[in-house]
Order: structure tokens, then C-alpha cells, then sequence
């Protein structure tokens, strides 16, 4: 695959790597050529400050789940329970499918992530300092999408787009894609 970083391959991320478990025939393993990582620090010190106070734990998931019904990229991100944030000292998991991920191209590669990351909110106080309670614990929402285009091609052609998605499709006709990077 020619779009990813020198040296790292599906296989070179699996080999040798301890932290492995299975479940429901699914294995997850953590990233550990640091790759996502760096690819998260880059969108959250330019896009999302506030998550430098969220520990994220990066994984690679297979098999992975469909996703055409949520996040439209081969990736997955959830909110540990506080137990498990006790526990193991992560808030977060940021779950990937290594194939179709690598098989993106960097500037989707970005997408994805800032993707994931735009659903994690942290709750900020105003003076911008993270919300806490009483255990220390940053307080973090799940951000839902706020584009939502559930319809079918043909309902659309006949009967035109809901009154309550005419929005979005305006919102859309306004934006311009900016030019690859
Ligand atoms: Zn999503």
C-alpha cells in the first residue's frame, strides 16, 4: 500500500505484540508503532485542544463491524466506563480496522480521525479548564452526529427531502470541499 508510512504494514503491526484478547471471535490489539497516535496529535492540537486532557488507547479491531449505519469511516471510538478509566487509566478507545484504514489515503486517513475524535466532548468550565468530579475524573460526552440524511434514493426522487432534512441539504449546497492537501 503506497499511502502509509515507511516500514508499516498490517503484519508489522501485529507481529510480536502482547497486548492481544479475544472476544466474540473479535481480537484487539493496541497500535504499537505509535502510528494513530501521532495521526490523533496532530488533529487534536490543531482542531481539538480541550481532548490533550483525554487519555486515548489505540486499537486495531478484527473483524470489523459494518459501519454504513454510523460513522462512515472504518473506525470506531467509545467512552470507558469509569470503573475501566479506574482501572486501566484510559477514557477512551479509539478501535480501527487496520485494513480498510491503511488503505485509505492520508488526507482520509485525517478525516477519519478528526471523524472519531469531533464525537468525543469534553465539558469544559468557563474559565476552559476541564470539568471534574469528585474522583478527579474529566467529565466527557459522546458527540452525536448533527448531519443526519436517513432517507431512500427513490422516496427522495418522489416525494422530495423531508421538511426536517431540507437544512442539511442546504447547509451541503453552501460547502465547498476544500482543495486536497
Ligand atoms: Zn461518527
Amino acid at each position: 500500500m503506497q499511502n502509509q508510512e515507511p516500514g508499516l504494514t498490517v503484519e508489522g503491526i501485529v507481529g510480536g505484540v502482547p497486548e492481544r484478547w479475544t472476544g466474540k471471535g473479535v481480537v484487539y490489539w493496541r497500535d504499537p508503532s505509535g502510528y494513530l497516535k501521532k495521526l490523533a496529535k496532530r488533529c487534536i492540537d490543531k482542531y481539538f485542544p480541550a481532548l490533550t486532557y483525554v487519555n486515548v488507547l489505540f486499537v486495531w479491531k478484527r473483524p470489523f463491524r459494518s459501519t454504513d449505519d454510523y460513522c462512515p469511516v472504518p473506525a470506531f471510538i467509545r467512552l470507558l466506563s469509569k470503573k475501566d478509566r479506574d482501572i486501566f487509566g484510559y477514557d477512551v478507545v479509539f478501535e480501527v480496522d487496520p485494513e480498510s484504514f491503511l488503505a485509505l489515503s492520508r488526507r482520509d486517513q485525517r478525516r477519519a480521525v478528526y471523524h472519531l475524535l469531533r464525537h468525543v466532548g469534553v465539558v469544559m468550565n468557563e474559565d476552559m479548564t476541564p470539568e471534574r468530579d469528585v474522583y478527579g475524573r474529566v467529565q466527557l460526552v459522546l458527540e452525536k452526529h448533527d448531519l443526519y440524511i436517513r432517507s431512500f434514493k427513490d422516496e427522495v426522487r418522489r416525494f422530495g427531502t423531508q421538511a426536517a432534512y431540507q437544512r442539511v441539504v442546504n447547509f451541503l449546497g453552501g460547502v465547498e470541499s476544500p482543495t486536497p492537501s
